[in-house]
């Protein structure tokens, strides 16, 4: 434990959370006393922040914006620069003089995260206080759950540093006698390397480190929401969207959920070197929405038909097993046909098929996948969103498969919300093209039922749009909900229907 946990004011004890640290899993926050849904656990401002890591555009090395004219860059370093009045231009003063230390020539990647690396170390001549905060953490290099490709990552990355930054910057130093990194060993440079890979979160077009955000946990099931306002310096809120008991952790979630164990687990291992052991993570059902399930192709005898499914899914290699035969597939053929499925899914839809053409292909993939797999629900997401006349009932019959997936991986309504609300929407235009078809003023009584249907519809679409409003800017939906109101409730006095809204 640090200092920061010793020192206890009186602000601190009316804190919601204390920070609470285990050997190899690092520090986390804990709830010191029960938290209900809605409240505001934690408010925390950026210690540093900078350009995303993208291969695909320029992002101005000072106030983040995409460049659309990659030759705008900065005089001195030829990094992305929006221009030379960029209103951030002062953060980069102090890394500019160790980045055109290797000229970049045009057309050049620049590795944002090796700038941030830069931008950290700067703190300990440029920002004190900050570099103590960042440098008190643990980098977990030596603990035994570090995977051996996290730390090749670190070590090239401060290869890469040393060779082309430090040494002609140690050259220099001895000539000026000025140092601007005191502190530039390859400790150190490792050190923040692996606090940074493993702390940043991401806004916009941002990296931000936090010094109090950046240590919650993840989980797949996380109890809290995080927004960070973009017009308030990028402060990060922490709100719970569930109730929290004393003594829980308290998480968010940095995955996509909407993902299945394996790919999420992936994704986890990937970007914060991070095995998640959640609820869900344990579940080879994942809360029974089968979004891994595999189809049993059986032997040539029997064609089987029965589920595939991890025995154990947080194993490093878990055996899939079925549920009628006794089929068992290795985990890297499945990782290897799952992924060719991928991209045959990304394939199909870039191209601009039509309703059917996806509609068929769906179809295909159910021959090898779960009906509720993640692959054919992102699948069903795209046909939903078409505008098929005729296909109501369909659309009508996924958007209830996806809610009733989405009720089950997100119940608190943390990550979802808005793809939630699209289907929420969708549902009610469906429904309202039904009422409309089927309508008939001699026999309103028989559509009753269905109009009930759409004005509960838009009461949850309203609760949980002004639930998300309170987090975020979600006006726009909020907006396009009431207008649906507006529109229904005024039809149904035409109609003299008398329908209690509230
Ligand atoms: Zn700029
Ligand atoms: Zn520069
Ligand atoms: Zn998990
Ligand atoms: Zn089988």
């Amino acid at each position: 434990m640090d200092e920061k946990v010793e020192e206890k004011s009186s602000e601190d004890n009316c804190k919601a959370y204390e920070i609470g640290c285990i050997k190899d899993l690092g520090k986390f926050l804990i709830a010191k006393k029960k938290i209900e849904a809605g409240d505001v656990i934690l408010v925390d401002s950026p210690v540093i922040s900078g350009p995303k890591c993208t291969k695909d555009e320029y992002i101005c090395v000072g106030c983040c914006k995409t460049i659309d004219d990659e030759d705008q860059r900065c005089l001195a370093c030829g990094w992305p620069l929006c221009s030379a009045d960029c209103p951030s231009l002062t953060v980069h003063s102090a890394e500019c003089q160790i980045l055109k230390l290797c000229p970049t020539k045009a057309g050049d990647y620049f590795s944002n995260d090796i700038l941030m690396i830069l931008r950290c170390l700067l703190l300990q001549t440029t920002q004190k206080d900050k570099w103590g905060v960042i440098i008190s953490w643990d980098d977990h290099l030596q603990d035994k759950n570090t995977s051996k490709d996290f730390l090749k990552k670190i070590q090239e990355k401060c290869t890469f540093i040393e060779e082309i930054y430090i040494k002609p910057l140690k050259a220099q130093e001895k000539i000026s006698g000025k140092p601007l990194l005191p502190r530039a060993s390859k400790d150190v440079i490792q050190k923040v390397c692996a606090i940074l890979h493993k702390n940043l979160m991401e806004c916009d077009n941002r990296q931000i480190l936090y010094p109090l955000a950046s240590l919650l946990e993840h989980n797949c099931l996380p109890n809290c929401l995080e927004f960070i306002q973009e017009k308030n310096n990028y402060n990060i809120i922490v709100k719970a969207v569930t109730t929290i008991s004393k003594g829980d952790h308290i998480t968010l979630s940095y995955t996509n959920i909407l993902c299945g164990t394996q790919e999420r687990r992936r994704h986890l291992k990937e970007l914060k070197d991070i095995c998640c052991f959640c609820q869900r993570c344990k579940d080879p059902t994942e809360f029974n929405t089968f979004l891994s399930a595999m189809i049993c192709f059986g032997t040539e005898e029997d064609a089987c038909k029965g589920v595939q499914l991890p025995q154990n899914p947080i194993e490093e290699n878990p055996k899939w097993i079925c549920n009628k035969c006794d089929i068992k597939l290795p985990n890297k053929d499945v990782l290897k046909f799952v992924h060719h499925l991928n991209k045959e899914v990304s394939k199909e839809l870039k191209k601009n098929p039509s309703y059917d053409e996806v509609n068929e292909f769906m179809g295909k993939l159910q021959l090898f996948l779960h009906e509720s797999h993640y692959l054919v629900n992102k699948v069903k997401y795209q046909l939903i969103q078409c505008q098929e006349n005729g296909r109501e009932d369909e659309q009508l019959k996924w958007c209830q498969e996806l809610l009733d997936i989405v009720r089950k991986i997100d119940p608190y309504k943390a990550r979802l919300g808005l793809y939630i609300s699209t289907l929420l929407t969708k549902q009610f235009e469906s429904k309202r093209e039904l009422l409309l078809q089927s309508f008939s003023p001699d026999q309103k009584e028989n559509s009753l039922t269905l109009i009930k249907e759409l004005r509960n519809i838009l009461t949850e679409n309203k609760d949980l749009l002004t639930f998300l409003c309170k987090f975020n800017d979600e006006e726009s939906l909020l907006k396009k909900n009431s207008e649906h109101e507006v529109i229904l409730r005024e039809w149904l006095m035409e109609q003299s229907i008398l329908i209690d809204f509230n």
